[in-house]
């Protein structure tokens, strides 16, 4: 949609909204101050629009160097009276877990919303866990919204659950739902007004043990209070047809459930929750005394499943209840329709009136394999590593540390620069203990610019006081390219579209006792290609600045490159060192000849590379 509309729209008006999209709307009908987030997917279109939006509604935003920041910020905010907003994937929980768990005991002063993103399936993530544990080990209330209308909707209710309880709250959405698109009616919005809060000191926001125990004492008759609201939630509805089977779905899993029971005209009553932690016993222990089979939907981990067991159980329901710890459904991976027609059978033979199951699976899709961008500067780095290492005939197979990024798809062959990975920041961390726990093996690793900000700086620390040795490259392409172009500290912009103050790599790595720090520009391979040998020969930690733009932010200086990238078919020898080691697409063999195709960014790096000057610029 419009981005204007977001703002524009009037009450009562329906829109085509992007589940990201219908998440801003709802934040600002809400009466959000302030957004706190750093990227990513599935949550990044969120921080896309509140970066160009957020003066005019008159919100602070910021991309935060972490998730852990961010909660900071929006939970500090929120102690001021204001209502705050904080949004991340799933994975960022992680980082923000040790200020978000005791955000729950200090509590908050005006309101605290926190989407999470979960990623079924592990479309563009490294693993693919539940926040719905998070919420229940730091005892905080979550919501699960099913489609675009219900992710406005439900801000609104978490928002006055958060203002009555003072407790921050979850939203968690999954892939499907934060980019599935659907009819969103709006409702009243003005431009925010509460700009800023006052902090009073009550004596109640510093957790030392005495006061923690008391606060923890405090939180869980909270939640306690909380169940008995779940319990009479609009969110939670009965649709009763009847029938002796039962569904529970929530979430994006409630989709699926509703698609098969309409197309196949099952009879099945449904407890369809939104509001799920603390999960709403008395409602569903009335579901389970109706029902003679119930099976429960959701995606990933089957909590939902195990409160259903744990409340049949406590009240000794006779009911059987299937899901994924009974094998009726799979434990892991996102649902589709079918899946859950099929788990329907296995409880009832319901007649297979599906005009043709699996239909979308039996198309053979091309295979499409993520790769580099065309002209990418991360493959000119990860090239001249690969011949750096090569020239050197090292004997001990070297050891590359990666991280979250872009620059992960160098993992990929020929370069094969990525086989170690584990989250944000990581790479740094895992090279000291490479470096403590090989000999003689040579360390590269690569981390991008806004994964050194956000998680890169305290390993690196650690690097250096503890004197290991390695190659740290930092791939400072100026933005932060894998979740679609985000500002980062390292950037003279924030998140209202200011001019800020850029923070420099180099000086920071120099300021924390590294001698060794070279900057460069990857395109100019050979001299990158010296600089890695240096690096591997130098006996402590070494850091590479690789500085170049992104594709992204670099379009202008695209179109000013007059001239093209030709290949002179007379020069060629046919050794495909451009096919088989630069590997950029941009580049192929067809009947015999090198050729360069319409999408060449005219990065120049394959002119460097071709041993007889084959290819070559020409204006
Ligand atoms: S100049 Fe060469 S390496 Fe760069 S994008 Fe074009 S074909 Fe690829
Ligand atoms: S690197 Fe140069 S000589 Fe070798 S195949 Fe490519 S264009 Fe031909």
């Amino acid at each position: 949609m419009n981005i204007n509309e977001l703002l524009d729209s009037k009450e009562g008006e329906k829109r085509f909204m992007l589940g990201n999209e219908a998440a801003v709307r709802g934040v600002l009908e809400s009466g959000v101050s302030l957004a706190a987030t750093y990227p990513g997917t599935p949550s990044s279109e969120i921080g896309d629009i509140l970066f160009k939006i957020a003066k005019e509604a008159n919100v602070y935003f910021e991309f935060s160097a972490n998730e852990k920041v961010a909660i900071e910020v929006a939970t500090s905010a929120a102690s001021t009276g204001l209502r705050t907003f904080s949004f991340m994937k799933h994975v960022g929980v992680n980082v923000a877990a040790d200020s978000f768990m005791t955000s729950a005991y200090i509590g908050v002063e005006g309101s605290m919303l926190v989407l999470v993103a979960d990623d079924p399936s592990t479309f563009s993530s490294q693993n693919e866990q539940d926040t719905r544990h998070f919420a229940r080990q730091a005892n905080i209330p979550l919501f699960e919204p099913s489609n675009p209308q219900e992710i406005k909707d439900f801000i609104h209710y978490a928002y006055d659950i958060s203002d009555k309880f003072n407790i921050p709250v979850i939203l968690r959405t999954t892939t499907r739902v934060s980019h599935m698109r659907g009819i969103v009616e709006t409702g009243s919005y003005a431009k925010n007004t509460k700009t800023y809060g006052e902090y009073k000191d009550n004596g109640l926001h510093v957790p030392v043990p005495e006061a923690a125990r008391v606060m923890h004492k405090n939180l869980v008759e909270k939640i306690s209070d909380i169940r008995e609201v779940s319990n009479k939630s609009p969110l939670n509805k009965i649709i009763d047809n009847g029938a002796e089977i039962g569904i529970i779905a929530s979430g994006g899993a409630y989709n699926y459930v509703a698609d098969v029971v309409r197309q196949n005209n099952l009879k099945v009553n449904i407890l369809k929750l939104g509001f799920t932690h603390p999960y709403p016993e008395e409602l569903v222990r009335k579901f389970l005394e109706d029902n003679r089979e119930v099976l429960v939907v959701e995606e990933v981990d089957p909590l939902n499943e195990i409160e259903t067991l744990a409340i049949a159980g406590k009240y000794n329901i006779n009911v059987k209840i299937h899901g994924k710890r009974d094998n009726t459904l799979p434990e892991i991976f996102e649902y589709t329709p079918d899946i859950i027609f099929e788990a329907l059978q296995k409880l009832s033979s319901f007649d297979d009136k599906r005009k043709e199951p699996n239909q979308l699976s039996e198309i053979a899709l091309p295979s499409r394999p993520a790769t580099l961008c065309s002209g990418c500067p991360h493959r000119a780095s990860y090239y001249a590593a690969r011949e750096a290492i090569n020239s050197l005939n090292l004997d001990l197979e070297s050891i590359h540390p990666s991280d979250i990024g872009c620059y992960t798809l160098g993992i990929a062959p020929p370069y094969k620069m990525a086989n170690y990975l584990m989250s944000m920041g990581a790479s740094v961390g895992t090279s000291c203990g490479f470096s403590k726990s090989t000999k003689d093996q040579p360390i590269i690793s690569f981390i991008g610019d806004s994964t050194f900000f956000h998680a890169g700086i305290p390993p690196l620390i650690n690097a250096v006081h503890n004197k290991t040795k390695f190659t740290l490259v930092i791939l400072d392409n100026r933005i932060t390219a894998m979740t679609g172009g985000q500002t980062n500290p390292g950037i003279p912009i924030d998140g209202m579209g200011d001019e800020a103050p850029e923070i420099s790599i180099e000086a920071l790595v120099k300021s924390i006792g590294i001698n060794f720090v070279k900057k460069v520009n990857p395109l100019n391979v050979k001299e990158m290609i010296n600089i890695y040998k240096e690096a591997l020969a130098y006996d402590g930690v070494s850091v590479i600045i690789a500085k170049y733009p992104c594709n992204l932010i670099n379009k202008q200086a695209i179109r000013e490159r007059k001239y093209k990238i030709k290949v002179d078919q007379d020069k060629c020898v046919h050794c495909n060192i451009c096919v088989n080691n630069l590997a950029c697409p941009s580049i192929n063999e067809i009947d015999g000849k090198i050729t360069i195709d319409q999408v060449c960014n005219k990065c120049g790096v394959c002119t460097e590379v071709c041993p007889t000057n084959a290819i070559h610029k020409e204006e």
